[in-house]
């Protein structure tokens, strides 16, 4: 499978389109569904996080260090804020969270690391999210 993104640059920030990003990013795991009535994606700085899943707002936001200095974590954090986008509010960070988040990695071509206790271990390890 490739994965195309799109690389139209938004004129307020000079970032390729956020929107456009997670969106194609969803359309690949999701073929067949439409994205969230109302959601939207926004490049914004989290002192403590990578990305951001805002269901009051009905907002994913990333962090735009994530383009210029960590690509290797960019598609890592998407499929876990789709994680929190697909399971919504309830579901916190957890083993039912973990199982689905693997399983959109593993789709995205994301190799977690296997640590020496067999617990999977994704690059997140030093990676912030909300
Ligand atoms: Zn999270």
């Amino acid at each position: 499978m490739s994965l195309r993104i799109p690389l139209e640059v938004c004129t307020d920030t000079g970032l390729p389109s956020c929107q456009l990003l997670v969106r194609a990013i969803h359309n690949v795991l999701w073929p067949l569904e439409a994205w969230g009535r109302g959601w939207t994606c926004h490049w914004v700085e989290h002192d403590d996080a990578w990305g951001y899943c805002d269901f009051d707002r009905l907002r994913i936001e990333l962090a735009p260090d994530l383009l210029t200095d960590r690509m290797d974590i960019l598609i890592p954090t998407v499929a876990h804020e789709l994680t929190h986008y697909r399971l919504g509010p309830e579901v916190p960070h957890g083993k039912s969270f973990n199982a689905l988040e693997s399983k959109l990695a593993f789709r995205l071509g994301v190799v977690y690391k296997q640590s020496a206790t067999g617990k999977t271990a994704p690059t997140k390890g030093g990676s912030k999210h909300e």
